[in-house]
């Protein structure tokens, strides 16, 4: 049973993993599967339009696994109220075209939950590069959320606490733009949960084929 790595930004021609790529409106190969979405770093105003419409595009495409990442940061210089319009336009996306959100998530887990909410999405929405404490953990389940974890889950101890203690319903892994191979964030996660890797690599293979095969 392959490995999923549900968000990377590096192309890989590893055999024994389904690797989503993350691609953006300036990406040109959609020859592996990817994801596609404008990132609230990267948002240019005059662009949106012209790039929404080439989102939409790829997101027809048979390679297109999820939209994203895309999200809200509060850290970053974008203006909040124009990440929230381009956000929204992305998850009205994802509704159409039925494909899963990945989103990128600083510092606005309420908006997440506000937004989940009012717009009642039915796609899964994935908190990908997840590194908070359980108690947001788990309200991002309850809120229907997954959860995907990357690289931090190999260090940090009060993340691994957070793992421990969540449902592996709702749990991905990734290596974002990390240099890290898939295999040991696998192993990491399979020894907190105190289970076999391929146990692990069974469950999470079911979670993708929930939320990605239709
Ligand atoms: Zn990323």
């Amino acid at each position: 049973m392959k490995f999923i790595n549900v968000h990377t930004h590096h192309k890989s021609n590893d055999n024994s993993t389904i690797s989503i790529l993350n691609c953006e409106p300036k990406s040109i190969d959609f020859s592996i599967p990817f994801s596609i979405g404008i990132h609230p770093w990267n948002i240019n105003e005059e662009k949106i339009d012209p790039e929404i419409n080439f989102i939409e595009q790829q997101l027809q495409l048979k390679n297109c696994f999820a939209i994203g990442e895309c999200g809200l940061d509060k850290l970053c210089k974008t203006d909040y109220e124009l990440q929230l319009t381009v956000f929204k336009k992305q998850v009205h996306l994802s509704e159409k075209y039925q494909k899963p959100l990945i989103i990128h998530c600083v510092k606005s887990f309420e908006e997440i939950f506000h937004l989940k909410k009012t717009l009642k999405p039915q796609q899964k929405w994935i908190i990908h590069g997840f590194n908070k404490n359980s108690q947001v953990a788990l309200s991002l389940i309850k809120n229907g959320c997954f959860l995907s974890f990357g690289k931090a889950l190999t260090i940090a101890t009060k993340l691994q606490k957070t793992f421990k203690e969540i449902s592996l319903d709702a749990v991905f892994l990734e290596t974002d733009s990390d240099e890290i191979d898939i295999i040991s964030i696998y192993q990491k996660a399979a020894s907190i949960k105190e289970l076999k890797v391929e146990e692990l690599t069974r469950k999470i293979h079911q979670n993708f084929n929930t939320i990605f095969i239709k």
